[in-house]
């Protein structure tokens, strides 16, 4: 065993030469330095604010569904560890990496059936917006290569995720000019139960005719625009974009990254649609929040125009396609996730959030509350005071994550009530001092 450094020497170390996400070089605010998991619980290697242990509101983004330590998972990733970790994905293949796929086609919108496996949600996208443009060069039509979203969008960081980010706020303004230009519609309008807006739809139909000779395909967050601001809007026009695409010959991405494996109370947000993508990229949850993994699934249709063209195959292939590891445990996450009544575990943690965010909307500051699924919001009049924010939640015992005007939780959806009702005080208490 390497010699044990103290907290204090990690800190020092961490300051000086590790980067963290959106982060300054050297460090500013110092991170929290975490010991193990287990359970919702983030176990802290010393106390912070008082607090040894802190009630994890985030899902580690979104991602740790079944929370840490999780035994089945854990027999997943040892079983599969004892086996190999990994080995290459070209011209060789292995059996979690084919159970994982099969289940993903099963379980994902019926006209989804072939996948690749990516390592990372960006890298998921990148290979989306490269199915698109290649299944249009194969079929003769190299113009259509550029890409409609809505403004609000987060699709990640690498570069042609980028570019349908939204253009306006966020960390992506520094671009402008060097990405390539996509076509933004206005963003959607809000509230999952509003009624659909006439205008909006004609808007959004006009943009997609006005533009198809050019447009490869529209790529959209459905249902619910995660770091793009935390915004909910109606289904109904998801029916619009796939009513408009097939109109027009364009094709509809639908980036589930964050909404994937039930945390919208469907288990893809296009379900609340009852429309399918084209290409659909998944994520986050995939793995429990244990590895990283990523998946792009597509059509039968998107498949063989790519194996009709010059170059007959997906362009893509990276060293750790389809890690071993990565699969066994997301396979295990899935089957965990389905042995299980999750849908009532959501709409129980809904109906916990509801209830202990109403407070938060007679706060000063605040402007809006609004719970969906196992997603609870809280945004405020101004730009959260993150260092406060924080601080007040850790006093509460809980771990948040503001960005912006918002503070936010979605739980693992193994929270129990006791702990919802912790999350929802530390959120209010984050509203209260950020
Ligand atoms: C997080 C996220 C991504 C990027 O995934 P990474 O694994 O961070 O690269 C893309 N799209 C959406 C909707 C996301 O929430």
């Amino acid at each position: 065993m390497p010699e044990r450094l103290t907290p204090g020497e990690l800190l020092t170390l961490d300051r000086q030469h590790v980067w963290h996400p959106y982060g300054p070089m050297p460090g500013k605010a110092a991170p929290l330095l975490v010991e193990s998991a287990s359970g919702v619980r983030l176990r802290l290697a010393e106390p912070v604010e008082g607090q040894d242990e802190l009630v994890d509101g985030m899902s580690s983004w979104w991602s740790a569904v079944h929370g840490y330590n999780h035994p089945v998972l854990n027999d997943a990733a040892h079983g599969q560890l004892e086996r190999m970790s990994h080995v290459m994905f070209g011209g060789l293949t292995h059996e979690p990496a084919v159970r994982l796929a099969k289940r993903l086609v099963d379980i994902s919108p019926e006209p989804l059936q072939h996948v690749f496996l990516a390592d990372s949600g960006s890298v998921s996208v990148e290979v989306a917006v490269k199915m698109c443009l290649q299944y249009w060069r194969s079929l003769g039509k190299p113009r259509k290569q550029r890409l409609l979203t809505w403004r609000g969008g987060y699709h990640g960081d690498t570069w042609q995720p980028m570019s349908v980010c939204d253009p306006d706020g966020g960390m992506h303004e520094l671009w402008q000019g060097a990405l390539p230009r996509q076509i933004f519609a206005d963003a959607p309008p809000a509230g999952f139960d509003a009624a659909p807006d006439e205008a909006y739809a004609a808007h959004l139909r006009e943009l997609i005719g006005r533009h198809a000779e050019e447009l490869a395909a529209v790529i959209v967050e459905p249902v619910v625009q995660g770091a793009g601001g935390m915004s909910f809007h109606s289904p109904a026009y998801l029916r619009v974009l796939r009513e408009a695409c097939d109109e027009h010959g364009v094709l509809l991405v639908f980036d589930e990254i964050a909404t994937g494996f039930g945390r919208t109370g469907a288990l893809f947000a296009a379900e609340h649609a009852g429309v399918a993508p084209d290409v659909m990229c998944l994520g986050k949850a995939l793995t429990g929040g244990y590895l990283t993994l990523a998946a792009t699934l597509c059509t039968t249709a998107v498949a063989d125009g790519i194996s009709r063209g010059a170059l007959p195959v997906l362009a893509h292939g990276p060293t750790f396609m389809g890690n071993p590891l990565a699969t066994a445990v997301a396979d295990a996450s899935i089957s965990l996730l389905l042995s299980q009544d999750w849908g009532q575990e959501v709409k129980r943690i809904e109906a916990g959030l509801r209830n202990g965010l109403a407070a938060a909307a007679d706060l000063p500051g605040v402007r809006e509350v609004r719970v969906l699924g196992a997603i609870g919001v809280v945004q405020l009049d101004h730009e959260v005071d993150m260092a406060a924010a924080t601080r007040a939640a850790v006093r509460e015992g809980v771990w948040l994550r503001p960005f912006r005007d918002l503070i936010y939780t979605m739980p693992p959806y193994i929270t129990g009530d006791d702990d919802v009702a912790r999350i929802c005080a530390a959120v209010c208490a984050a509203a209260r001092e950020g």
